[in-house]
């Protein structure tokens, strides 16, 4: 089968002293195998949380992964015990972070740090380690590679951490790399360089990425697929064009109207999408998106709209789509 990783229904609470957060409300998504997909949504919208809890890592605050499936490579990674998943965690799925001082240890070595999943889950001696080591940073585009393998994080620019981090995530050669807003804390000329390294890795080593970030055109340089996340739900996905051209949802118009985009010129003006999110700890039962959208109906903050299918890869949850709504043309500006 192409499908790589397969999530069904996912759901994650977090339990504070003021009740129940639901952050992640039945998230069903799929990654094809060398594709890139990309989650998008404004922060807060459980985005994070659906990654993290993908690799069945627990988010903080103390949440559960109250219901779902994760399918990865034919098994079910909920049903894995902590040390099955840890080997999964160290080998075939890998985490970068938007702060790579969150995930490198201060404290060790960068060569060390590259090494011990080598030496750990591949079984290298120390000095195939090493050599894999040193091979990797020159991958990963770090010069003087046998120099740095010796050097600590604090040793290295923003920008060359970032690399690092990826040079330890793709060392053992990952089926699935999941990028959490990767290039956010970079400067634009860094954030392109880090962004084509990836998608020389992508090319290169076949590998799958989930890129999470609420940028729209590191999406465009980057992603095949797009889901787009609100209020801890999936309101629409489809292909890279589906979504930019042909988007459905009030929340992706709103999207990709307020943020700036790599495809047209800078001096567009940006529209911010005014509102806050809900509040996630009782969720309205209707559109989550109702109180934000201008195109807000009765029905809308009465029931959760159902998938609608425009074609085989693209859907929506938009009461829009209903036969008896009305009919409103697309006002984001990209055209085809
Ligand atoms: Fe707007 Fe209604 Fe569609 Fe929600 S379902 S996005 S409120 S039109
Ligand atoms: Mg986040």
């Amino acid at each position: 089968s192409r499908v790589l990783l397969d999530v069904k229904d996912l759901r994650v609470s977090f339990d504070t002293y003021a009740g129940e957060v639901q952050a992640v409300r039945g998230v069903s998504f799929y990654v094809n195998k060398g594709e890139a997909l990309a989650i998008v949504g404004e922060s807060g919208c459980g985005k994070s949380v659906t990654a993290q809890s993908t690799m069945q890592l627990i988010p903080m605050p103390p949440g559960r992964i109250k219901d779902g499936s994760v399918m990865f490579n034919g098994k079910d990674l909920t049903k894995l015990t902590d040390r099955q998943m840890e080997s999964v965690r160290g080998s075939e799925i890998s985490m970068i972070f938007q702060d790579p001082m969150t995930s490198l240890n201060p404290t060790m070595k960068v060569g060390k740090q590259i090494m011990e999943g080598l030496i750990k889950h591949q079984r290298m001696s120390k000095s195939e380690a090493k050599k894999k080591a040193i091979e990797m940073l020159d991958v990963v585009g770090i010069p003087n590679p046998d120099k740095r393998v010796e050097q600590y994080p604090h040793e290295f620019s923003g920008g060359m951490r970032q690399r690092a981090m990826i040079a330890i995530a793709l060392a053992c050669n990952p089926k699935l790399l999941i990028a959490d807003e990767p290039t956010t804390a970079l400067d634009v000329t860094i954030q392109a360089q880090i962004l084509d390294l990836m998608k020389g890795l992508q090319r290169d080593f076949d590998t799958s990425i989930i890129l999470i970030t609420h940028d729209l055109g590191v999406v465009a340089d980057m992603a095949q697929r797009v889901v787009v996340m609100y209020a801890g739900k999936v309101i629409e996905s489809g292909t890279l064009d589906e979504i930019f051209y042909d988007g459905q949802h009030p929340y992706t118009w709103g999207l990709l109207n307020s943020v700036p985009r790599l495809d047209t010129n800078a001096k567009e003006k940006l529209i911010p999408i005014e509102g806050t999110p809900p509040d996630l700890f009782s969720p309205p039962k209707g559109c989550p998106f109702a109180a934000r959208c201008d195109y807000a109906m009765p029905i809308c903050r009465e029931e959760m709209p159902e998938e609608t299918f425009l074609t085989e890869d693209h859907f929506v949850k938009c009461w829009l789509q209903h036969e008896m709504a009305p009919n409103i043309e697309n006002p984001t500006k990209i055209k085809r």
